[in-house]
């Protein structure tokens, strides 16, 4: 099919910095080529979509698939050459919003363990109908819909989120505030959703850019009346009820690997949850071989590594192999990041690894842009730092 709008400008790097998210329609350049972030509908990619998507990142990316902190994935490796032909692909496998208004608009995160016609699917279902009366609101603002027995993205950033109150009702609550408006309907919780993103940006929410920064009080019809239930635990891996939780070293894959594991089991549809963790639908157990993590105590769950070199223009050292090694020797989180930039972790974590000039830095509690503690050494001297810890 051919694509009604012309291929879009690239935006430029310190684009994460000023804070905005990349979609499909804008791409974002990287040390790597351009990241083009796909946005499933539903949280949720068929078995054709996904096979498709597969063979997209390998003809028009670098070969790998990135999961998201936002239950989305990523090409990386994107040239100027092969935008085009991949977005062309993402419209034929119903990947891509008609516009890129209505790309960003669709900022939603859905709890991954919906059921078909549980509150969480209709109000989801009911969202996207009606996703065009949404006001443009700031780029990362986002949405949760989370109206399960229980919170399951309590943890994850949502300016504004549907979930289940103290007493069984679907709550409307703003961020920052710890309490929300108890409703009766999908219909009315929709309703109210979308009043409340109008009344932000007309009390001057957008110089806030954030509703958890945006000092105006919530006007009387949003009363904050009810506490959320108590959330739940992310999804663990093993068997769910849907079918197989499985992780993804570093929350990424090749897309050659995951499409012949594809051809191999029969996995009728995929979840993508914001925890580095698909949901294989209607499996009973996971493809042997295929290096997906299926033990909830593995290292590897707790360690951040970017691309790094040789794949990324910008590293300048080895990342993951590295990571693997130290993994099962650093107590708590680790990143291991090719350069200052972060890719893979944009917050602290209680050791991190830079790179710099061909040799790694080590900081403490840390991002990696932070100041390092311990400096200049090679991956040698890193793995002797760690070796008694
Ligand atoms: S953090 Fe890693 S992937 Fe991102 S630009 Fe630096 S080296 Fe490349």
């Amino acid at each position: 099919m051919a694509l009604q709008h012309n291929t879009p400008e690239p935006s430029q790097p310190d684009d994460r910095i000023r804070g905005w998210c990349p979609g499909a329609w804008r791409p974002m350049a990287s040390g790597d080529g351009l990241i083009v972030r796909v946005r499933p509908r539903l949280a949720r990619l068929s078995h054709r979509q996904l096979h498709g998507l597969c063979q997209a990142a390998r003809h028009c990316g670098n070969g790998l698939i990135d999961l998201t902190n936002r239950a989305n994935l990523q090409l990386r490796g994107v040239s100027d050459a092969t935008l085009a032909p991949l977005l062309e692909r993402l419209a034929e496998l119903d990947l891509l919003d008609d516009s890129p208004e209505l790309e960003q608009r669709r900022n939603l995160l859905l709890t991954p363990d919906w059921q078909r016609d549980d509150d969480s699917h209709r109000l989801a279902l009911a969202l996207l109908d009606r996703l065009h009366e949404l006001p443009p609101l700031p780029a990362k603002m986002g949405i949760a819909i989370d109206a399960g027995p229980a919170p399951l993205l309590h943890r994850e950033s949502a300016d504004f989120r549907i979930e289940r109150g103290a007493s069984g009702h679907l709550l409307l609550r703003a961020d920052g505030r710890p309490r929300g408006t108890p409703l009766d309907s999908v219909d009315a919780a929709i309703d109210a959703l979308l009043r409340l993103a109008h009344w932000f940006v007309a009390s001057g929410g957008e110089q806030a850019r954030r509703m958890r920064h945006h000092p105006a009080p919530l006007p009387d019809w949003a009363a904050e009346g009810e506490a959320p239930r108590t959330g739940r635990p992310p999804l663990a891996l093993g068997p769910h009820a849907l079918g197989m939780v499985c992780g993804l070293p570093f929350g990424q894959i090749e897309a050659a690997h995951l499409a012949s594991l594809l051809a191999d089991t029969p996995v009728p549809a995929v979840r993508v949850t914001p925890w580095r963790r698909l949901l294989l639908e209607g499996i009973h157990a996971l493809p042997t071989g295929g290096g997906l993590l299926s033990d909830g105590t593995d290292p590897l769950l707790r360690v951040h590594a970017c691309t790094g070199a040789p794949r990324c223009a910008r590293a300048t050292v080895e990342t993951r192999q590295l990571a693997r090694q130290l993994a099962p020797r650093v107590k708590g989180s680790l990143h291991v990041s090719g350069c200052s930039k972060g890719c893979a972790c944009p917050t602290t974590t209680d050791v991190c690894l830079t790179g710099r000039t061909g040799h790694y830095d080590i900081a403490y509690d840390a991002r990696a842009d932070d100041a390092p503690q311990v400096m200049h050494l090679s991956a040698a001297d890193v793995l002797s730092h760690f070796g008694d810890t």
